[in-house]
This record gives structure tokens, sequence and C-alpha cells, in this order.
């Protein structure tokens, strides 16, 4: 039950802190997504990664993962990099942003998969989305929408990390092909990760917390 809970609690948390620190400063949100990243990077590599190689041949899972990679790339043609961690889409008037919308609806559908029992995951993709959700939750609330499609936004966008988990375990043909698309998962995970990282780093500078943030994120999966 956890497994389908957690994601959208991790939307929850994430729309709740924008409503309760409105105003204030983002004061922890850069080391919040730079944990976000380093924990979700460090548990595909401990968690994922090692299961599809040991159920696949090595060059196609290669392949899968790279093409993971692209997907997520094409993605955030679109999402304007919403799943790592901001919102460049310009909004003056009232269209809904079906392309950021539908972007991540995917994104977040195709992370449900690698979500089973007994699998930590799901607790790289609840620390993964509390930011993401805050970016999203902040963009809707700046823009011009009505309480309703910021709501449905929200709703929907929760309820596709669960229906992608759900259908990995209900529907045959993709259970099936649960290693396969694990794969492509880790190429969307380590592109988005490592965007993360990269672009946390603002300009090479040194930054103690930002560093110490990263670190305990890997510690925290190594651990968990
Ligand atoms: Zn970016
Ligand atoms: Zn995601």
């Amino acid at each position: 039950m956890l497994q389908y809970l957690l994601p959208i609690l991790a939307v929850i948390v994430g729309a709740a802190l924008v409503l309760l620190t409105r105003k204030k400063a983002y004061f922890n949100f850069k080391l919040l997504l730079a944990f976000s990243g380093a924990f979700l990077l460090a548990l595909t590599l401990f968690e994922l990664l090692p299961e599809v190689y040991a159920h696949l041949d090595p060059k196609q899972t290669g392949l899968y993962i790279m093409f993971g990679i692209l997907i997520q790339i094409i993605l955030e043609f679109f999402s304007k990099g919403a799943e790592h961690g901001h919102v460049h889409v310009h909004t003056d008037g009232e269209d809904f942003p079906w392309a950021l919308f539908i972007s991540l609806c995917i994104h977040s559908f195709l992370e449900g998969f690698p979500i089973h029992e007994h699998n930590d995951m799901v607790y790289g993709i609840l620390i993964h989305k509390i930011p993401i959700a805050t970016v999203i939750t902040g963009f809707l609330i700046h823009s011009k929408f009505s309480k309703i499609q910021v709501i449905s936004f929200l709703v929907i966008f929760a309820s596709m990390t669960p229906l992608g988990t759900y259908i990995s375990n209900h529907v045959s043909i993709f259970a099936e092909y649960i290693s396969v698309i694990n794969a492509i998962v880790i190429g969307i995970f380590l592109h988005i990760s490592t965007t993360i990282l990269f672009e946390s780093g603002e300009g090479h500078k040194f930054n103690l917390t930002k560093l110490i943030a990263i670190v305990l994120g890997i510690a925290a999966a190594y651990m968990i």
C-alpha cells in the first residue's frame, strides 16, 4: 500500500511547502533539490541498475538505458525542466500548459514502474517528487488558472506514478517486460539526477552546504 501512497504524499508535501513558505525565501529548496538528486541517483545505482543487468543482456540493457535518456531529453523540450526543478513556461494568458502537463504525466507514469513491494525505489521517488511538486505548485499559484484547473493538474499529476505502479503489477504484458521498462526508467533517472547535480553547481563555485546535502543523499540511499 505504501508504494501507492508515498508518491501521492510527496505531491501533498511539495504543495504544502509552497503554501506554508509563501512569500518567504526558498531558503532550503536548492538544498532539498541537491539532496533529492543525489539520493535518487545513488538509489538507482544501488538498487535498480544491478537488477536489470542481472535480467537482461548487458549491451541491450545499455541500449534501453540510453533510450530512457533520450526520452527524458525529449520530454524536457516540452516540460522545460520541471522534472529536475524549474519551470520556464511563460503563460501570460489563461492557456493551460498542456505540453508541460502531458510531459510531466508521462514522466511520472513511467517512474511508477520500478516501484514494487520490497523495493526502496519508492523512497527515491518520494524525495524526488517533493521539490518537483513544489516547483509545479509555485508555478500554478502564480499563474492565472482557476482553482479547479490548478487542483486537477495536481491531482492527475499525483495519480500518474501510482497508476504506473498499478499497471506494472497487474497488466501481464508490462509485468513481462518490467526489466526493459526499468532500464528505460534508469535512463530517465540518470538524466534528471545528474542534471540536478549539474545545475546545482552554480558556475562551479564551492558550496559546502550543497556538498554536504549531496553526501547525505548518497549516505541515506546507501543505508536504506
Ligand atoms: Zn534545467
Ligand atoms: Zn520524476
